[in-house]
């Protein structure tokens, strides 16, 4: 019985191409529906639309090539290419984040010219719907013959930016373009049988976005076919990093146990696929995924969140290989990691996602933007003698763009919404509208998070209505810093209570997959106040991470600490951690960033008077949230504080002071 309804099933399926059934747990609200009030996020949204959108607008156009390549395409007379293939990528990420920033404040002079780079887009487009200046200005023959060329990589940010920029505005030119770019490569490939595979994946989840809105089912199969083309071993190059292993070739999406390789790839691979599986039901995609996702968690993160720790490859090593001061990290892997545990929390329900999707979001993606907004990090250590800064731009500008799209769009993640309830994923002051069922339900989260636990939920609905409300638990309050066993909270509070109340007094929820879950008929007025107590607590790593063996990390709430040369200037890489060190939290200010900051007494080695020998001082000392260092000038700093005096590198330390070598 069993197997004939699995048949009837899976011929239901084969009919309609797509089961409409969609696998997904619940769905995130859509960033514009949700205002952002707070005192961390709103002047953070504020400072891209300001700041680092002209930033990005002023490289892109004015510093570099990059729309000037599109120029040089429409007026056809034969000039040069200037820059690196895979440029016309960071013009529609800038284009996708210009779109998010109008949403949350409206700009004529942003929109004038974001219209006037989709007009040049459209004006480099061939007329059939090819579109990629490098290949058209240096030899067209040459176009899809080199899976590395990052002409679908491209185009998946051209999807992205072209339905952000026709969701926030209406206007259809964009997406037209698209469309026409979709149908030319669902025609060269998938509908052709040609043998190829993206060498850079992206445009997976182009293409699921151009779906959704279109509701042209040709674009989802396009996007599971390009999932469907990985572990054949079609392509493999010479060069020493491009093995299979390097763009997750090894084995087919679905058989993937383990991550590998180029890490960003591997962030948007697994993005794309659950956004497939979210709509297709096709299961086989999520049991990967969840084993790769132990894979990077279990084995691969940093407490940063960050991921990819090999500069070779800006990719994953081998297992527990996390080195600090040489950590890549890149800042779009910590912006892939967003996306991902999004998509798998969407995929299942549980919380656990949300723990590294914060984790990430709070630290390893963070860092990558100046308070200023208009410097980032390409690489994100943990570790540094003062050798590393933020920069204005890069030759290879993925980075910038990146985080500004993703702090506009920072409202996805808040809130949810399922046919039962209304989900509270991260807290953040700010307001939505979810409609249950018929009935609108006004929702608004007061916190100052990530610097105090406590967060107060207003739920209105227009009427009295019977549902679910999920409010998120955080793992770091269980004491759990990330799900599986690398890193260990050392002062563990064992009677914790969830101080959880609905009009003042305690309710009764249920335990789901790290959600407390109330169920109530709601009227108006109604209140829920959650508790998360937050203190500074000291983390160990497993034994097997070796560059944190016998070192401390500081977390409080979501935050990494880390200790920064700016505010000790007695050296930062010759303090010893003493056991049961008491902390001090104090309201501070890093540049015009309000923070509390975290201070302890903890033992300090210094040459003594004839530098012949050590000695042992105590001294104050000051951390900050990591995501605040290097905004004020070169500095050392370190997130692992050592143990031990072996660990302690005192000259390193001195010589930097001195003015230093780099
Ligand atoms: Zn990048």
């Amino acid at each position: 019985m069993k197997k004939i309804f699995s048949l009837l099933i899976s011929i239901t399926g084969a009919l309609s191409g797509f089961s409409q059934t969609p696998l997904q747990k619940f769905e995130f609200v859509n960033f514009s529906k949700v205002n952002i009030t707070d005192n961390f996020w709103k002047p953070k949204i504020d400072k891209v639309a300001t700041v680092t959108m002209k930033a990005c607008i002023y490289q892109t156009e004015v510093k570099t090539p990059r729309i000037r390549n599109f120029e040089k395409v429409a007026r056809n007379k034969g000039e040069k290419f200037e820059g690196l293939y895979y440029d016309d990528s960071d013009v529609y990420k800038a284009l996708e984040a210009m779109s998010y920033s109008l949403k949350t404040h409206p700009d004529s002079t942003l929109q004038a010219k974001a219209d006037e780079w989709i007009d040049k887009i459209a004006a480099a487009q061939l007329p059939d719907g090819y579109l990629d200046t490098y290949f058209t200005l240096r030899d067209i023959s040459q176009r899809w013959t080199n899976i590395e060329a990052h002409e679908d990589y491209n185009a998946g940010h051209l999807m992205e930016a072209a339905v952000a920029y026709y969701n926030v505005t209406g206007k259809r030119k964009f997406l037209d373009v698209a469309i026409r770019l979709a149908n030319h490569i669902d025609s060269t490939f998938r509908l052709a049988g040609k043998k190829w595979f993206s060498g850079h994946e992206e445009i997976e989840l182009g293409l699921v976005k151009l779906y959704k809105v279109t509701n042209d089912d040709r674009y989802l199969k396009l996007a599971d076919w390009y999932l469907q083309q990985r572990g054949k071993g079609y392509f493999t190059y010479g060069k020493s990093w491009y093995t299979p292993g390097y763009w997750q070739d090894l084995k087919l999406v679905k058989d993937q146990t383990e991550i590998t390789g180029h890490a960003v790839r591997a962030m948007y691979l697994y993005t794309g696929a659950a956004d497939v599986a979210a709509l297709s039901g096709d299961e086989g995609y999520m049991n990967a995924m969840k084993k790769v996702w132990e894979d990077v968690v279990y084995r691969n993160m940093y407490i940063t969140g960050g991921i990819g720790s090999a500069g070779d490859n800006e990719g994953f090593s081998k297992d527990y290989d996390l080195p600090n001061e040489d950590a890549y990290c890149e800042t779009c892997a910590s912006v892939g990691m967003v996306l991902w545990n999004q998509r798998m929390c969407q995929l299942t329900g549980e919380s656990k996602y949300l723990d590294v999707l914060e984790r990430s979001l709070y630290n390893g993606a963070l860092d990558g933007l100046s308070l200023s907004g208009d410097h980032f990090f390409y690489d994100n250590v943990l570790a540094s003698n003062g050798q590393h800064q933020r920069r204005e731009w890069f030759g290879t500008a993925c980075c910038p763009a990146n985080i500004a799209r993703l702090v506009t769009s920072v409202g996805n993640y808040i809130y949810g919404k399922s046919n039962d309830g209304i989900w509270v994923n991260l807290f953040v002051g700010s307001n939505t509208n979810i409609t249950i069922g018929k009935t609108d339900v006004a929702v608004k989260m007061e916190t100052n998070y990530p610097w105090d636990g406590e967060v107060k939920l207003n739920i209105d609905p227009v009427k009295k209505s019977k549902f679910k409300l999920y409010v998120r638990v955080p793992g770091w309050w269980q004491d759990e810093p990330a799900p599986g066993n690398l890193y260990h909270f050392i002062d563990r509070s064992d009677d914790r209570i969830l101080l959880l109340k609905l009009n003042g007094e305690f309710v009764r929820y249920d335990w789901q997959n790290g959600f407390a879950v109330i169920e109530n008929e709601w009227k108006k007025g109604d209140i829920v106040s959650v508790e998360f107590p937050m203190a500074a607590k000291q983390i160990t790593a497993s034994p097997e991470l070796k560059y944190d063996n016998e070192r401390i990390a500081i977390q409080r709430g979501p935050l990494v600490y880390c200790v920064e040369g700016a505010d000790n200037k007695e050296g930062v890489w010759n303090l010893i951690f003493p056991a049961n060190t008491n902390f001090t939290t104090t309201n501070y200010k890093i540049l015009d960033e309000p923070v509390l900051a975290i201070q302890a007494e903890l033992s300090s080695a210094v040459a003594n008077k004839n530098g012949d020998g050590i000695e042992i001082q105590k001294r104050k000392v000051t951390a900050i949230p990591y995501y605040c260092w290097a905004n004020r000038g070169a500095n050392p700093m370190q997130v692992w504080l050592p143990t031990k005096i072996r660990e302690v590198k005192i000259n390193y330390a001195s010589k930097y002071e001195d003015g230093g070598n780099y």
